[in-house]
């Protein structure tokens, strides 16, 4: 897989380069059309720092436990990925060997409180299989790979999206790669600075796009602004927000009508 990857890497990089100004001229004029700047983006970082302070993300001991989280956390809850977390721990399971050899259904059983933990279950073992299979069961060999060629890796394994190989990218190989989630995208659209689509990969990587092209390519920035976000779409920006507490509320045009309004 490894090798097929890394000529289609080669390729896509040959066809990006070719490929156009037009697409190139395009994305520069989303970005610009978004209002965004370097002064807004840290403008809202600093606020949100003042208030939370340091969020240091991401909570896990090793790097194998930041790509279970990532995939653990998936659809659900921090709070209940550390609960599987923490059972992986008392079964003494954390580690790839033992992840390796363990029974599918005690497994399952394990991870129970990350929700869908059957199918999750699966995605473990396939994470904990590559590894075993291309990299002698050593996360930290595959996750020193170059950045683009990790990202590819991660993007082909069964149940990974851009959201988990992402957060395993920054989180765990410690690489300047901006995490976009759900509440990236709600923060950003009330700050007026984003329309979904019903494309979500178009948005994702639009809404990447900003951050990449006005912030330094900096992983401790990236690393404590998304964990900030997520703070704060779980603290104030809540589907049903609390605009009165808020530390945007300054700086955030979300008519104050709508702010008894119930959003995605
Ligand atoms: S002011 Fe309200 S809508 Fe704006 S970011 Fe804060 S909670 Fe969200």
């Amino acid at each position: 897989m490894i090798a097929k990857r890394r000529l289609s890497i080669y390729l896509l990089g040959i066809y990006t380069t070719g490929l156009s100004e037009a697409s190139m001229n395009e994305k520069k004029r989303t970005v610009q059309e978004s209002g965004l700047s370097r002064k807004r983006l840290m403008d809202i970082y600093e606020r949100l720092y003042g208030r939370f302070g340091p969020q240091d993300w991401w909570p896990g001991e090793t790097t194998l436990e930041i790509c279970l989280g990532a995939i653990l956390v998936q659809n659900t809850s921090w709070a209940n990925a550390a609960r599987a977390i923490d059972n992986l721990k008392k079964a003494d399971l954390l580690t790839e060997r033992a992840l390796q050899n363990v029974r599918m259904d005690r497994l399952a059983r394990l991870i129970r409180p990350a929700r869908f933990f059957n199918m999750k279950a699966k995605r473990i073992k396939g994470f904990v299989a590559y590894l075993s299979k291309h990299f002698e069961g050593d996360v930290d060999r595959f996750l020193g790979l170059p950045t683009g060629e990790l990202h590819e890796e991660l993007l082909g394994l069964d149940g990974v999206g851009r959201e988990t190989a992402d957060s395993i990218t920054l989180y765990a190989a410690g690489r300047p790669v901006f995490v976009v989630d759900a509440y990236t995208k709600r923060i950003f659209s009330r700050l007026g600075h984003f329309e979904a689509s019903r494309n979500g990969d178009k948005d994702y990587l639009a809404l990447q796009e900003r951050f990449t092209a006005h912030l330094p390519a900096d992983a401790a920035l990236f690393n404590e602004y998304h964990a900030l976000l997520v703070r704060l779409g779980h603290t104030f920006c809540r589907p049903t927000p609390k605009c009165g507490e808020c530390p945007l509320r300054a700086v955030c045009p979300y008519p104050e009508d709508d702010a008894r309004r119930i959003d995605p």
